[in-house]
């Protein structure tokens, strides 16, 4: 049985991360494609990071055909400090990387 202030404790928990979710969330402009896109940063990558403290840090955004990779930026505060491309990317055939692929596409963030 939990006490009340770790639950309470989890739902702010909670509430954070759901304002991180939305701030990190913007429409960014690929400068290979010039497609809109709109990003999202998974609440337990967000997490993670703010653990580290490596500000700013890299989003990847794949896409496109040929695939490739918008790549930005974000600063302390969620907001995109710096947009770029990546032309050149590898993925590794094993089943391990294909499951997280299938994991991260069928998950919105
Ligand atoms: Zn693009």
């Amino acid at each position: 049985m939990e006490s009340k202030s770790t639950s309470r404790n989890r739902n702010f928990e909670r509430k954070i991360s759901e304002l991180l979710k939305q701030n990190a969330k913007n429409l960014h402009t690929c400068p290979l494609c010039g497609e809109r896109i709109e990003i999202g940063i998974e609440k337990g990558v967000l997490s993670e990071i703010s653990k580290d403290g490596n500000y700013p840090f890299p989003h990847i955004h794949l896409h496109g055909s040929p695939l490739h990779a918008m790549i930005c930026y974000v600063d302390t505060h969620f907001v995109v400090r710096g947009v770029g491309s990546v032309r050149s990317i590898e993925i590794s055939r094993d089943s391990d990387t294909l499951q997280q692929f299938v994991k991260k596409w069928s998950n919105a963030y």
